[in-house]
């Protein structure tokens, strides 16, 4: 079994390039984080499962990950085009409570958002109020040539860089499309795309968020923050920046805009350096009636999806189904499928592991042979003897299709076809599958039924009280009383728990 090589789609060429580390042997990757000023909407949460996926994936290669996630609490304004008011601000306003206390609730909700959908922790959470001095070295450095002085602040003229605005192809009918439109007007500005890194408090004004500078009092902008993030933490050039495919039209632009004056004030790499080599986006979520925002009617939080009975890994399967790329479009029928084809997983590892067990293999075996500490990389897996009797094509499968741009949905079937095959030993696909699950991050072999049996929030009646009921509606089939029987499925379904008789996957019941 050989190496398949990995290719990423880069944004800047918007073509699908070999991954060639910056540094030999190692991976160092960059997402932009959320904005704490609410809950995160599920569509904000497909960046944060794509770029775990990208981490896996990485660390499946071999490679040393190093994976920095930002958190934003100041700067980052209601339109990204740095129009509008601060949105931090805003909701403290609106809740009436600090701004510290909005991030820091905010901040805790999206942490539990990250744990429930299994992504792994970055090696580092950088939040924004803890860099602002190397935030304003970083705009002292670049002032002189590349920014000049407004009442509100201090602006990034975009002419003085170099092919500005080529991620969004701002200069083609692509990248025409919003790009201009959103931008905010402001008296004095040079160009219209020229944007604040500083803005200053008005005079007479103070702010609960404010530093001083030598512009004078006030808050970072949005750019400038993921800008000096990642280039002190990771170094510029680094390898990998991600975001979403809104990113790719305003913020992005204009942090690269920031990374190639940076670079060029200090002698890093040519004029054109990006800051990172590779720059990577993900689709939207949609629904049928547009693209999902938290103004449109019902808020889409990932507690809403627990609330109604649906186990939050069954939405991480769910984007693993689409292509990061592809618009992924959200329906509750569709996070039912994934639900089930999820459960249909989990009873075949767990038969996997009756079957294990039953051959008398798994007695001394603590911890499990499938268990290991850390995920499994390629080369383990060639290594590895038990694995070794699946057909080569399976985990070679794996990596080709993992390796094209992250194809979770053919590594999917892949792993279908590992559960079902009955040509290797149970612990062969018990390890061939713990080495695939690296990748997805799905927690197949530990998640049990149990676990995705989730009580909706609006059930009222405990399990005991439905297994009373089941028992006794047993108790009346045996003695052929179908009057009975249909009248404690009718008063169960009254409370909204469903019979399921029959059910190929050996639920009794769900609500
Ligand atoms: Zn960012």
């Amino acid at each position: 079994m050989t190496d398949a090589p990995l290719k990423l789609f880069n944004s800047l060429t918007r073509e699908l390039e070999p991954f060639v580390p910056v540094h030999p042997g190692e991976a160092r990757v960059y997402s932009c984080g959320p904005t704490v000023y609410n809950y995160p909407h599920i569509g904000n949460m497909r960046a944060y499962v794509f770029a775990d996926v990208l981490g896996r994936t990485l660390t499946w290669k071999g490679l040393k990950l190093t994976h920095v996630i930002n958190i934003t609490d100041v700067g980052h304004l209601t339109d990204d085009a740095d129009a509008g008011e601060d949105k931090m601000e805003k909701m403290a306003a609106a809740q009436a409570q600090s701004i510290w206390d909005i991030a820091e609730h905010y901040k805790q909700a999206y942490w539990a958002d990250v744990k429930a959908l299994n992504i792994r922790q970055p090696a580092q959470w950088t939040v924004a109020t803890d860099y602002v001095p190397q935030m304003i070295e970083f705009a002292k450095g670049i002032a002189d040539k590349h920014c000049y002085e407004l009442d509100s602040g201090l602006y990034f003229d975009v002419s003085t860089v170099a092919d500005y605005g080529r991620l969004a192809r701002a200069n083609t009918e692509e990248g025409a499309n919003g790009l201009g439109a959103r931008i905010e007007a402001v008296e004095g500005k040079r160009n219209a795309a020229d944007f604040a890194i500083w803005r200053k408090t008005p005079a007479g004004e103070s702010r609960q968020m404010e530093w001083d500078s030598p512009w004078g009092k006030g808050a970072p902008g949005w750019h400038l923050e993921c800008s000096v993030m990642s280039g002190e933490v990771l170094g510029f050039p680094f390898d990998i920046h991600t975001g979403g495919i809104d990113h790719r039209e305003i913020h992005h632009p204009n942090e690269i805009a920031q990374n190639q004056a940076h670079c060029c004030t200090n002698g890093l790499d040519d004029p054109k350096n990006s800051g990172a080599r590779i720059w990577m986006h993900n689709n939207f979520l949609v629904e049928r009636s547009g693209k999902m925002s938290k103004s449109s009617g019902e808020f889409l939080r990932l507690q809403l999806l627990i609330d109604r009975g649906y186990h939050p890994l069954a939405y991480r399967l769910m984007c693993l189904q689409a292509h990061y790329r592809s618009e992924l479009e959200f329906s509750w029928e569709g996070l039912g499928a994934a639900l089930t084809r999820l459960k249909r997983m989990v009873m075949a590892v767990e038969a996997l592991k009756v079957r294990h067990a039953e051959l008398g293999s798994a007695s001394n075996d603590q911890p499990a042979p499938w268990e290991k500490e850390g995920a499994w990389t390629l080369k383990q897996v060639q290594g590895d003897e038990d694995i070794g009797q699946l057909p080569p094509s399976n985990m070679q499968g794996v990596d080709e299709t993992i390796s094209d741009d992250l194809n979770t949905a053919v590594a999917l079937v892949s792993l279908d076809f590992i559960l079902a095959t009955k040509k290797a030993s149970p612990l062969a696909r018990l390890k061939a599958t713990a080495a695939i699950d690296s990748i997805l991050g799905l927690n197949l072999l530990s998640l049990t039924r149990t676990d995705l049996r989730i009580r909706p929030k609006a059930a009222t009646i405990s399990e005991a009280e439905i297994e009373a009921a089941l028992a006794r509606r047993k108790e009346a089939r045996t003695a052929k009383d179908f009057a009975t029987s249909d009248a404690i499925r009718d008063e169960l379904a009254a409370q909204g728990v469903e019979v399921m008789d029959g059910d190929p996957l050996g639920w009794e019941w769900k609500l």
